[in-house]
């Protein structure tokens, strides 16, 4: 198979990671997948198949789902260490932010797939949120001679269509759509960490003010979105004179669980208000398929359909 290119600017790339089994899953469950190699995986092996089996097309079985195989950018099989994730997903990134074009991330995945252990991890072995900005901070510092920056951070959570700010407790806060900055969410708080051992800091503070911790794989923690947007101001200074500024934003998303969304999904349940359904979720589903199916830029975005499309419009869509 020829090799994926990595992601070009303007596009949207796809990447899975698969997670180590827990000791209570070991014991009851045989595996779900096989990852075959850094672009493939079989769902729902065939027992009997040896991995050189996988590369070949899936074959017919009494059950058509399964050993089904799936080509994507990129799969980490489960003994990925974080630092590989990080430089096979948001690593390039950081050069996207750099040139000015706003770009998101979003985990996506079943409560208790490994979501927040990649996005934001632990101290003792952070995420790709943490490990994006450690980067984003030595390219700034390399070229600070340049160019002067600022970098701006907010980290808000969606639940049940509410928004709250996460670093400074408080909400739920409104939207306003402002004619020149977009989405504007009223009363959020704006931080200025020094370096990303800060920002790690007010991240894991952060997340404890979440509706729900998010190590507890319930109901509640399942329809909570956290998005961190971090903004990052450059300035030209060369020669002593102050050039254009030129801002651009990084939303990195820590989606709700996607069980509920899937089930009312295959089923094709209407959006129900009220229902255990998440609405931000959706509708975000429906964004990113009507942006790949757009034909042109007046195309209609269903934007307006959530909180969580509402807040992201700028980084999804356009530039
Ligand atoms: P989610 O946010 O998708 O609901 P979590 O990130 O909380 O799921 O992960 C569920 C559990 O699995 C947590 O205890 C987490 O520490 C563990 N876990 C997830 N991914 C990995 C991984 N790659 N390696 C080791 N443990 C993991
Ligand atoms: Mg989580």
């Amino acid at each position: 198979m020829a090799p994926v290119p990595p992601p070009q600017e303007g596009t949207v790339a796809v990447m899975v990671r698969v997670r180590p089994l827990a000791p209570s899953e070991a014991a009851t469950q045989h595996p779900l997948l096989r990852v075959v190699d850094h672009h493939t995986l079989v769902f729902d092996p065939e027992e009997s198949a040896g991995p050189s089996s996988c590369v070949l097309p899936a074959r017919r079985t009494k059950n058509p789902g399964k050993h089904q195989k799936f080509v994507f950018d990129r799969v980490f099989a489960e003994q990925a260490t974080q630092e590989e994730v990080f430089q096979h997903t948001t690593r390039g990134m950081v050069d996207t932010v750099l040139d000015g074009y706003n770009c998101s991330v979003f985990a996506y995945g079943a409560t208790g797939a490994g979501k927040t252990y990649t996005m934001l991890g632990s101290e003792k072995s952070p995420g790709i949120i943490y490990l994006t900005m450690v980067e984003l901070y030595k390219r700034l510092e390399a070229r600070k001679e340049e160019k002067s920056y600022e970098v701006l951070v907010s980290f808000q959570e969606v639940y049940n269509e509410q928004i709250h700010d996460l670093l400074e407790p408080k909400g739920p806060l409104t939207i306003r759509e402002d004619p020149e900055k977009g989405a504007v969410v009223q009363g959020l708080s704006f931080h200025q960490p020094s370096s990303a051992e800060q920002l790690l800091q007010m991240l894991l503070s952060g997340s404890r003010n979440r509706t729900q911790h998010p190590t507890d794989a319930n109901a509640s923690s399942s329809r909570s979105h956290a998005v961190l947007q971090v903004y990052v101001k450059q300035q030209d200074c060369a020669g002593g004179l102050s050039g254009a500024v030129q801002v651009a934003k990084m939303s990195l998303v820590d989606l709700a669980g996607s069980e509920r969304a899937s089930v009312a999904n295959t089923r094709g349940e209407r959006l129900r208000e009220g229902a255990n359904i998440n609405r931000s979720l959706l509708a975000l589903l429906s964004v990113i398929k009507a942006l790949a199916e757009a034909k042109s830029k007046h195309s209609h975005i269903p934007y307006r359909d959530s909180k969580l499309t509402r807040l992201l419009k700028d980084s999804i869509g356009g530039n």
